[in-house]
């Protein structure tokens, strides 16, 4: 018998409308645990390492995991795994809540959506049963009214995710929404939205059981426990945005598109002076016990470009959401885009969260057009650093795909392709995905964790950044000893969005493959390792770059823009990485991860 399975995956047809269940091989499982690792697997087997991510053939896959449904807190998650259409290479993302509940007690572990429905059309798994029905009400809505007005429609005990206008018109950055949390980077909304699919509406009553019930319920009263101690206390208090001044400190925190370290208007930008001007509450998600969502009340509306969506949405109901904000949202809409106005961001932060599109990718796309204006190469004035209407206007034009908006929803690096004159040098991205909140010249070990990134420049799949801000590198001079400790932070970020826990509780472990190891063998029975989690590491991360292969990756795509590797960092002109350096520690890296 398993336990904490159920052994099989949909597979959904939405051309055809037929779906079925295809047996899951426990030894599969245990290789993959679930999460981003068993969709890298699937992904594999189901071809969409070569398929063109926007083609109805192109699978799209939602997994759940054998922690779902437990008593573990922050194991109320789900990843997304496709072919990204920003990159054309492997990506997962992982997002929170009911969703994942209910998609696993529809009694699978994972759903894998392929084809291409006729007409827009609302996917609904009931307990197994498939149906398609229209999505004309919710077409052209935002991801949560499409949720609101879905569940009113079929019931309350359906869990929703959704995509946004930008979905529907296959912006590469869009996102899938699901209670306000977004599988958010590498546009698995678009992916969605190529197959006519507005959204995916599950609720089923097939639970899993755990092997060692008993065990398990200690183990969770433990972990949550713990949760409450001072590794999460950042999270609670102020959420991530808190890394702003600290980033600021370092010269670390990316201004006006990695031209700067340091940004003269962090403090207005920062938590702790909005949280002056702006109602601020904590939230978070279903079966968490950290709650690190902090949702900010919007003052009036400041800027007349702003206009209200298409859908109708009103800014008084805009007011009375509020928004929540994180960091990478706060540094991309605001520091890279010279923007100190904390209205502005939260407002823009909203916007994009309507629209369904990536926060960071968004920012990232709007700071590299904003240089292009500076040096001439875009004919669009209005464009310019430190303008909070200006990244207001150019969201919403994003979202419309109107005037230069068209440009901007293909996301920095094809626009960079179409505007020329050597742009590609300063678009931040890497493969094609946007550089997250964190100076790569400041942090050189994050810098090799965002060049070898399977799904690119990413501050979720290595958490190199931690060993930058430890004592055991010096973070402005990488060297060889760094690549182990970038390697270490990528495998248990592996295992985190296989099995899945959230990030914010991994400063709670002291030995985190033991740990895990307990909690895996209380679920599943199996006699689980140490030792035995760290091969099953290696394993995902080399699964994911398989996919990589396939989708033509070459060895060239391990590195970062020009920007970073001949200009030193202007306010800390000793943060400087060469070319030959970056090689170097890429050059390693591969040769430990035995490629
Ligand atoms: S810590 Fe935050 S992101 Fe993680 S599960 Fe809890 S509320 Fe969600």
């Amino acid at each position: 018998m398993l336990f904490g399975y159920h052994g099989n995956y949909l597979r959904i047809d939405v051309t055809s409308g037929r779906a079925e269940r295809v047996p899951l091989p426990e030894a599969v499982l245990r290789q993959y645990i679930g999460g981003s690792g068993l969709g890298a697997r699937l992904l594999l087997d189901e071809g969409g390492a070569v398929a063109d991510p926007l083609s109805p053939e192109a699978p799209l896959i939602f997994v759940f995991s054998p922690l779902v449904g437990s008593p573990l807190t922050t194991s109320a998650k789900f990843a997304v795994v496709s072919r990204s259409p920003l990159t054309q290479r492997f990506n997962d993302s992982l997002a929170s809540s009911g969703f994942a509940m209910a998609g696993k007690r529809c009694g699978c572990d994972a759903i894998v959506i392929v084809g291409r429905a006729r007409s827009w059309s609302v996917l609904i798994v009931d307990e197994g049963e498939i149906r398609l029905e229209p999505a004309d009400e919710v077409l052209g809505a935002p991801c949560h009214v499409a949720e609101e007005k879905l569940r009113a429609r079929l019931g309350a005990d359906y869990r929703i995710a959704s995509i946004g206008p930008a979905g529907e018109r296959a912006i590469l950055y869009a996102t899938i929404s699901h209670d306000g949390r977004h599988a958010g980077r590498g546009g698995s909304g678009a992916v969605l939205g190529s197959k006519n699919i507005k959204a995916i509406a599950v609720r089923g009553t097939q639970r899993c059981e755990w092997a060692q019930p008993q065990a398990l319920t200690e183990l969770s009263r433990d972990l949550s426990k713990r949760s409450f101690g001072p590794a999460t206390a950042k999270y609670r208090e102020l959420g991530t945005a808190t890394n702003l001044l600290t980033f600021n400190r370092f010269g670390a925190l990316p201004t006006r598109n990695f031209q700067s370290g340091t940004f003269e208007e962090a403090v207005t930008l920062s938590p702790e002076q909005l949280s002056v001007e702006h109602k601020r509450t904590r939230a978070s998600c279903v079966a968490c016990t950290i709650g690190c969502e902090h949702i900010y009340a919007l003052a009036e509306p400041v800027s007349s470009t702003s206009e209200p969506g298409q859908d109708g949405t009103s800014r008084k109901r805009d007011r009375k959401r509020g928004v929540r904000l994180e960091y990478e949202s706060m540094f991309a809409l605001g520091s890279l885009c010279g923007v100190g106005d904390g209205e502005a961001v939260l407002r823009a932060s909203q916007r994009c969260d309507e629209l369904g599109i990536d926060t960071i990718s968004t920012g990232g796309t709007i700071a590299f057009a904003m240089e292009c204006v500076e040096r001439g190469l875009l004919d669009e004035p209005w464009l310019a650093f430190g303008s909070g209407e200006a990244v207001l206007r150019a969201i919403d034009l994003i979202g419309r795909r109107e005037g230069v908006g068209q440009l901007l929803a293909e996301g920095s690096r094809r626009a960079a392709q179409m505007i020329g004159q050597g742009s590609i040098a300063f678009a931040p991205q890497v493969k094609g995905l946007e550089i997250p909140g964190y100076e790569p010249r400041a942090l050189q070990t994050m810098a090799l964790g965002f060049a070898v990134g399977a799904r690119g420049a990413d501050h979720n799949r290595s958490g190199a950044y931690e060993v930058d801000f430890s004592n055991k590198v010096d973070r402005r001079h990488a060297t060889l000893d760094s690549v182990r400790h970038a390697i270490d932070t990528e495998d248990r970020a592996a295992l985190m969005d296989s099995l899945i826990l959230c990030k914010f509780l991994r400063g709670v472990f002291s030995d985190f493959n033991a740990e895990t190891a307990e909690m895996l063998r209380a679920v599943t029975g199996w006699d689980v390792t140490a030792d035995e989690l760290h091969d099953t590491a290696r394993r995902i991360v080399a699964t994911k770059r398989q996919v990589n292969l396939l989708a033509g990756w070459t060895p060239e795509e391990d590195t970062l823009p020009e920007r970073f590797l001949d200009v030193p960092l202007p306010n800390d002109p000793a943060a400087s990485l060469t070319r030959e350096r970056l090689q170097e520690l890429v050059s390693e890296y591969h040769r430990q991860r035995g490629w």
